[in-house]
């Protein structure tokens, strides 16, 4: 029998209380006894709606039934057959807009925990199993990978599981994209990433870090040295800013420098590390995503008292994860939803205030989101010592520079051919954020996983 309970089996958290002054995972993981107890709500369904909402297929239902059947090393194996990084998808993955949105059970109650279980299996695995990674025996034809996030790790391990002799080529010193110098700590362990990032490395793949294509050697020298076939998933890196008034004072950061100097460079370990961050007591966070969430998160650990939320629209269109609001809330974080940065003010070159007006909604606008309309008369000032802007990324055009070839969007975005991911240029491919502007985990990984279908089947062409 199922259990019939409408509620998920509740996530074991640390108290936020303690939580906003460590850096330590919130979310505590399932055990055996939890993730038991939760699988077991899962109906089962034939249709499987859950899977049609997978961008990278996971057989949901199939490992979830292993799970309930105490066989958690049949569940790992099962979802890794279609997703090479569930430890990570499991923390990350926005469930409520994808596989749980389509869960019967989130009909008369909760959906199954589809997130909770896949970290649940995936975790049990790194600290029950030893991998025995075979390498497969290499065929000779090269292919270059741009970039070690999501995308260009998942194209990688794909390739190289079939034998091609895979080069990935990372402007960082470290590998994983955003999952390193992005998302914190608390909510993403680093020795987590790495360990799923060295199951790709163990396929055979090569790695050249500290490479920036398109400075340090082009798309076009790469094809001159061979590579067959080259991904790019270079990401959006480039963040936006409003361009208003004292955005260029001292105590103004993006939230792409802010969380690059605290997740990278351990701003928080200051001076054991050497890259010091200056936060205030009051703190304004300007956007309502993922990258916004995890920076008024981070300013609260790093001590500062006063954090908000300054967003344009409403509860409604907040674009983060449900989870991450619902933690911060509970970190303390202050919402000034409908309301927008007008300008920012300050004494002797830093940050004292910032002005701000209330907004209203009108027509949705072509995101399909109403649109925010400015209420005249309404501006205020917030008295503020640091300000991190999160409203968006783009593509770093340095790539598109040096690549005549490559044909790009108005906003940066690398045109692909939807199918195969290949770009304007014959055996060129592009995934991931360099090609939809900043999305989601799980998307760039299905792009990866797409283009390495596309490219496989190019390179075996007779
Ligand atoms: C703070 C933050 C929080 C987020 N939270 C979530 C979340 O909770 N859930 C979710 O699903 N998504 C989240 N996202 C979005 C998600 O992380 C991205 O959509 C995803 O990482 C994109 O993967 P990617 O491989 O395309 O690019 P990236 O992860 O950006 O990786 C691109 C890599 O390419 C490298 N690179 C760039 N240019 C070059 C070059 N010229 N030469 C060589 N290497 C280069 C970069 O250094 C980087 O390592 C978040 C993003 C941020 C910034």
């Amino acid at each position: 029998m199922p259990n019939m309970s409408k509620k998920k089996v509740a996530m074991p958290e640390q108290n936020p209380t303690k939580r906003i002054h460590n850096f330590k995972e919130v979310a505590k993981g399932y055990t055996k006894e939890n993730a038991i107890e939760e699988a077991k709500r899962c109906l089962q369904c034939k249709h499987k709606p859950c899977v049609s909402g997978c961008p990278v297929n996971v057989p949901i239902p199939e490992f979830i039934e292993a799970v309930a059947s105490e066989d958690f090393e049949r569940a790992y194996q099962i979802i890794v057959s279609e997703n090479r990084l569930p430890a990570i998808c499991g923390r990350v993955c926005p469930q409520e807009k994808q596989c749980e949105e389509l869960c019967v059970r989130g009909m008369k109650g909760e959906a199954v925990g589809v997130g909770r279980l896949e970290r649940f299996v995936a975790d049990y695995h790194m600290e029950n199993v030893k991998d025995q990674t075979a390498i497969t025996t290499k065929n000779g034809v090269k292919v270059a990978v741009v970039g070690s996030g999501p995308a260009g790790m998942t194209c990688a391990a794909e390739l190289a599981a079939k034998g091609y002799e895979v080069t990935l080529f990372e402007a960082l010193h470290e590998l994983g994209g955003v999952l390193v110098y992005g998302i914190p700590e608390f909510r993403l362990p680093k020795q987590l990433v790495k360990e799923e990032i060295d199951k790709v490395l163990a396929l055979g793949v090569k790695v050249e870090k500290n490479v920036i294509v398109g400075k340090s050697i082009t798309v076009e020298e790469l094809i001159e040295e061979g590579y067959k076939a080259i991904f790019i998933g270079s990401g959006a890196g480039l963040p936006n800013f409003m361009n208003i008034p004292g955005e260029n004072l001292n105590g103004v950061y993006s939230s792409n420098e802010f969380l690059t100097r605290v997740n990278l460079m351990k701003a928080y370990k200051f001076p054991e590390y050497p890259t010091p961050i200056v936060i205030g007591e009051k703190v304004a966070v300007v956007g309502a995503g993922n990258v916004a969430m995890d920076s008024a998160r981070t300013a609260k650990r790093l001590g500062a008292k006063e954090v908000y939320i300054i967003y344009r629209r409403g509860e409604e269109e907040i674009p983060a994860r449900l989870e991450e609001v619902h933690h911060a809330r509970e970190e303390g974080i202050i919402f000034e939803l409908l309301t927008n940065p007008v300008a920012i003010y300050g004494k002797d070159g830093s940050v004292t205030k910032i002005e701000c007006v209330r907004m209203g909604l009108g027509e949705p606008d072509n995101s399909g989101r109403r649109r925010p309309i400015p209420i005249e008369g309404s501006n205020f000032t917030l008295d503020m010592d640091t300000v991190i802007i999160a409203v968006g990324q783009t593509p770093n055009p340095l790539i598109k520079n040096t690549t005549k070839a490559l044909e790009v969007t108005k906003w940066g975005g690398i045109v692909v051919h939807e199918d195969t991911m290949e770009t304007t240029m014959t055996n060129v491919y592009a995934g991931g954020d360099a090609v939809t502007g900043a999305a989601t985990v799980i998307l760039a990984m299905g792009a990866g996983k797409k283009a390495a279908i596309a490219i496989d089947e190019r390179l075996s062409e007779k």
